[in-house]
């Protein structure tokens, strides 16, 4: 086999898995939107065969052959060709390094916990969940040492889950965030409380449709090229072949904020996936390259766009016209202020910007105590709830409002917590960056959002997987990754709307 032959027999094997991931996400697509109720075990008899095919088609020997054939001619590569083979490479060894019977276990074991999940959570029975959550932390450290000994089996998946990430790279990040934020939290509970009544009450849902299309216009969301679909909980699926990605939103009749900012939310993974370079087609370096940047993209137009106050000014006309009985007395200020209103709480995904991290912090503590060994699994509910006392002062009051609510654990994402405070925290320098050259707050209240999304496109987007998230970065961010941006803008955003100094 020569070079040039090596070379298009990749191109061609990653656009044959690109279709087989395109079926599998519309299958899944159709299930958490449309699908009626009894048409699971159609699906599962697809998936299965597909998921085979996929696998034995990525970890076949003449897939080996060529991968080890074209790392062995790394000189001769492109630089998007050398990323190609170094991605399919890392999927395959991890595959290879886990004895099959044991892989296959796992994928059941991940199947049933999260079914017993559901179950315990409903019933609020840590109990019926703990041997499967020991079962799962058990094998994430055992596959860890599988792939690579050497390294702690914590740091392993961390960095699975955000290349370059590690414990020391997160423990100086929340160290500084918990510094921070713990005290900017104590002045915001001391504070005069801001009113948000008025965003519960009663938002119809097809009017809070007629919103959703219009935000996604508004944000530069090419709606040929992006579905929106209704599911329990919102998210985002890019079809695995290139410019055609899905969101979804919940309409909660009783309170506005929630559809609006989800979809605001999942709108800015859509814009991320939907932008890599056309040369990325079809190619396993095409859409987002981390959770964490990812993420960086979502809580960008989620936060930093969408809960300041030139978008309030930019949207209140809309809101007004929609919701005329609920909102026609009030001013930006109100609103802008209700929007960001903060205060501890229990569950993370309804957290505020502020209080987020710390939602955060408290799985990234007891993940990582639990790899490590110094926790045990059975002791996860007392500890969790000594640490919402001790980050956030809440008193937990039962473990389906504690340590049962994610789903995460019972999937196997140990080591993905962190990823989205981390993405909250690079969207919050990126836009220190690019309001250097960009007039960010002038293009919101204009509703003008080329210019933003041209930059991100340039800096971020644009490049797919064709960077780690830490080169892809520091090159947009020309210099290093610090907490201090995140910090700065918390401390300045929450002490003006809740009128107190900061020190
Ligand atoms: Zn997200």
């Amino acid at each position: 086999m020569d070079i040039k032959q090596a070379k298009e027999k990749m191109m061609a094997l990653q656009a044959k898995a690109s279709a087989y991931t395109h079926a599998l996400g519309s299958i899944y697509y159709d299930a958490a939107t449309v699908a009626p109720k009894e048409t699971s075990s159609n699906r599962a008899h697809s998936m299965g065969i597909l998921n085979e095919e996929l696998y034995k088609l990525m970890t076949g020997e003449e897939t080996v052959e060529l991968l080890e054939f074209l790392d062995s001619k790394k000189e001769e590569l492109t630089e998007k060709e050398r990323r190609m083979v170094f991605l399919m490479l890392k999927d395959l060894n991890f595959m290879k390094k886990i004895p099959i019977d044991e892989y296959i276990a796992y994928q059941e074991l991940r199947v049933k916990a999260e079914a017993i999940w559901h179950k315990a959570k409903e019933a609020d029975d840590f109990e019926m969940f703990e041997p499967y959550l020991k079962d799962i932390f058990e094998t994430n450290r055992r596959f860890a040492k599988y792939c690579e000994p050497d390294k702690d089996p914590y740091d392993y998946w961390l960095n699975e889950f955000e290349e370059g990430a590690s414990k020391e790279y997160c423990d100086s990040f929340f160290n500084e965030l918990k510094n921070e934020l713990v005290p900017l939290i104590a002045k915001i509970s001391n504070a005069q409380q801001v009113d948000d009544s008025f965003l519960h009450g009663h938002f119809d849902k097809a009017k809070q449709e007629e919103l959703a299309y219009y935000l996604m216009k508004t944000m530069g969301i090419d709606l040929d090229h992006c579905g929106l679909g209704v599911t329990e909980h919102p998210f985002t699926e890019s079809l695995g072949s290139h410019h055609d990605v899905r969101i979804t939103t919940n309409y909660q009749e009783d309170f506005l904020a929630s559809s609006l900012y989800s979809v605001v939310h999942e709108g800015g993974h859509a814009l991320y996936d939907l932008h890599s370079e056309d040369d990325l087609a079809y190619t396993v370096l095409d859409g987002g390259v981390s959770m964490g940047i990812h993420e960086s993209q979502s809580r960008f137009y989620e936060n930093l766009l969408g809960r300041s106050k030139e978008f309030i000014t930019l949207i209140l006309p809309k809101l007004k016209e929609l919701f005329p009985e609920q909102l026609k007395d009030k001013t930006v200020d109100e609103v802008y202020k209700a929007i960001n209103l903060s205060r501890p709480s229990l569950i993370r995904t309804e957290a505020d910007e502020v209080t987020y991290c710390l939602h955060i912090m408290v799985r990234y503590e007891l993940e990582k105590r639990v790899m490590s060994g110094e926790l045990d699994v059975h002791d996860l509910p007392s500890e969790w709830n000594k640490l919402y006392k001790e980050y956030l002062g809440v008193d937990v009051p039962d473990d389906k409002n504690g340590v049962l609510q994610d789903t995460h654990w019972s999937g196997g994402a140990i080591g993905y917590f962190p990823s989205y405070a981390l993405g909250s925290a690079y969207g919050a320098q990126l836009l220190e960056k690019m309001s250097q050259s960009v007039d960010v707050k002038g293009c919101i209240e204009s509703g003008n959002f080329a210019p933003i999304n041209e930059w991100n496109n340039e800096n971020i987007w644009k490049y797919g997987r064709l960077y780690s998230p830490n080169t892809l970065l520091t090159k947009a961010l020309d210099g290093e990754f610090s907490a201090k941006s995140y910090v700065d803008y918390l401390k300045k955003k929450y002490s003006d709307i809740y009128g107190f100094t900061i020190d």
